[in-house]
């Protein structure tokens, strides 16, 4: 039986890349073959044609070849394949596309799909996303005819054409429509179908948020709009704050709080009456303070809030605490702790098997990170980790945790009294804050438990000398506690505009040294550019005073010496470096600011020359 050429051949004798004689000539190659090949494939074996002029020839022709005819002539299905699935087609109801039936009949994946159709036919392959989308654009096109054509609009190309993703970029009636709503000119991509449907749908969800937002009529979208530009700049804690003549909503970033918005005064009763709808506080309440919790859903998952709202001359101020926020890695040798600080905690102290361990700092020093990387660091199938912890502010796989609740009587008290006995190797108590919570770590490490805690002073010796106040006795304090690292969070130099800076002398002064002593420095600033929004910081870096209770420092304890004693102590024999130091070394290597180190370090005692500090810390 006599078949007509397939397509593609066709198509290279009437551009005359190969001649009739040539194509006999393969045929009857083809005919000799026991099993099938396709004419292309003999005929690139041949040497008539070469893969770059199938190419171009394709793409002249992109729209009138089939996909299954393509696909059957590159050879990646046999004709069999094809008949099958074109009688699948047939029974198919809705009649689904030939590429969208290969696909789900596993006759090919889609990633071939998408392999043939962007490199055979020269369409570029994208990988849509909501964050690459020109949302002008988005908007010009009707969304329901984006969902029910399956694609999407990308950005505006060099030459004034409109990119565009197609889960199929053959349908010719979807190419028309986007054609019709952009403008005319459109450079066609193909993008995996599923993609391009979650991608839409995302957009159609965000378009309609915005809609909400704009229109101040609706506190629901001002609010949504607030939590989501949070969540957006990777905010810690959002300020919403009466201001006599604004409300003023302001985002903690990196520690520091800046202004997002200024919203008309009119609106505070409405939003803070909606944020209490959200965590469940008494709305009708508007003289005393109050708290609660919101469980926040969007685009990429769920959001822990935890809502503080009090009462001010002004009005209610609200604070919501960002908690369960992206994730982040918590490795314990990335939070920023010296070479020989690193080996230090982790002998002398997290892999001792029992003991006290606590870390100090005010609200926000990265205390909590820190835990959580001792925990992974920990955490294996032989041991058994439980935490009671107010709240839970990430989740981790394989640990038991709890979040203390007051609300409904889920105390810290009534949590401890349980904790024991759920026979625990390695308990974590949020944070030490009374004498009981003290009693039951110290009590935990005398019967051979490992406790992890948090505690709320300036550094490590202070920790010591509060729990010594906490009436626990001081030779219980020396044999269970096995080291306080104090800590904080230094905004790091943005190091796309770093450039070398001199100490001023009046920091000089502050920091009571000389340039001698800081020699071999390289102390950084951020000049300030667009990726650190002007600030010249972008993310922080943990600045530590690790101390480990060694002979000398216990002794000190039974002797009941004074704090500025252990001090001198620790840091005269047991290798204490303080927090101003470690400030001070990593200042010197350019990741922070004198500045930083001076605004948010304790000055407690001059510093040590920078080179003894870099021995000391193994830089
Ligand atoms: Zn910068």
């Amino acid at each position: 039986m006599a078949t007509p050429s397939p397509p593609i051949v066709g198509l290279l004798i009437e551009a005359a890349i190969i001649t009739p004689g040539q194509l006999e000539h393969a045929t009857r190659i083809q005919e000799k073959l026991s099993s099938f090949q396709p004419l292309l494939k003999i005929l690139k074996e041949l040497d008539y044609v070469s893969d770059k002029e199938v190419k171009s020839t394709i793409q002249a022709a992109a729209h009138s070849i089939r996909i299954g005819d393509l696909l059957t002539e590159l050879g990646y299905i046999s004709p069999d394949d094809l008949d099958a699935a074109c009688r699948l087609q047939q029974e198919s109801e809705p009649k689904d596309k030939l590429g969208t039936i290969l696909v789900k009949h596993n006759f090919i994946n889609e990633q071939l799909l998408m392999k043939v159709l962007s490199i055979q036919m020269g369409f570029p392959l994208v990988e849509p996303s909501l964050a690459s989308l020109d949302r002008q654009l988005c908007r010009k096109v009707p969304q329901k005819l984006m969902k029910s054509h399956c694609f999407l609009p990308i950005h505006k190309e060099e030459d004034g054409s409109v990119k565009v993703a197609f889960g199929d970029p053959l349908d010719q009636e979807a190419i028309e429509i986007a054609r019709r709503f952009l403008g005319g000119k459109i450079t066609p991509a193909i993008a995996q179908r599923e993609l391009v449907a979650k991608t839409v749908d995302l957009l159609i969800d965000k378009l309609s948020h915005r809609a909400m937002a704009v229109d101040t009529k609706t506190t629901v979208g001002t609010v949504n709009t607030i939590i989501l530009a949070a969540i957006a700049n990777n905010a810690s804690d959002i300020h919403i704050e009466p201001l006599p003549d604004r409300l003023q909503v302001r985002f903690r970033e990196d520690g520091v709080l800046s202004l997002y918005k200024d919203f008309p005064i009119e609106l505070a009763p409405s939003i803070s009456s909606r944020i209490k709808v959200l965590c469940e506080a008494d709305i009708a309440e508007r003289r005393r303070h109050q708290g609660g919790r919101i469980l926040f859903s969007h685009d990429q998952g769920e959001l822990d809030l935890r809502v503080s709202i009090y009462i001010t001359v002004h009005g209610e101020k609200i604070v919501m605490r960002l908690l369960n926020r992206k994730q982040e890695l918590f490795d314990i040798q990335s939070i920023g702790l010296s070479p020989r600080m690193l080996s230090r905690f982790l002998e002398e102290a997290v892999y001792q098997p029992s003991g006290v361990l606590l870390v100090t700092g005010p609200t926000g020093s990265g205390k909590t990170s820190t835990i959580y990387s001792c925990i992974h660091n920990l955490k294996s199938p032989q041991v058994s980790i439980i935490t009671a912890e107010e709240p839970v502010e990430y989740v981790i796989e394989g640990i038991a945790q709890c979040s203390i609740d007051p609300k409904i009587n889920l105390t810290f008290e009534e949590t401890l009294r349980h904790i024991v006995r759920q026979d625990p190797d390695i308990i974590v108590i949020g944070e030490i804050r009374d004498t009981y919570s003290a009693e039951v770590a110290v009590q935990a490490a005398l019967t051979g438990h490992k406790v992890l805690s948090t505690f709320h002073t300036e550094d490590s010796i202070g920790g010591l000398v509060r729990l010594l106040h906490m009436n626990i006795a001081p030779f219980l304090v020396s044999s269970t506690v096995v080291s306080v690292l104090a800590q904080r969070l230094l905004r790091r130099v943005c190091p796309a505009c770093a450039t070398p800076v001199q100490p001023s002398p009046i920091q000089l002064q502050r920091l009571r040294c000389t340039p001698a002593e800081l020699v071999g420095a390289k102390f950084q600033k951020g000049r300030g550019c667009s990726h650190c929004k002007q600030t010249g910081y972008k993310g922080r870096i943990g600045v530590f005073e690790l101390l480990v209770l060694d002979e000398m420092v216990r002794t000190a304890i039974l002797e009941q010496r004074t704090s500025h004693e252990i001090r001198q102590i620790s840091t005269q024999h047991s290798g204490l470096i303080t927090l101003l130091e470690d400030g001070l070394v990593k200042a010197a290597a350019g990741m922070t600011t004198l500045d930083e180190v001076l605004r948010c370090l304790p000055l407690l005692q001059p510093t040590r020359p920078l080179a003894e500090l870099r021995r000391l810390s193994g830089y």
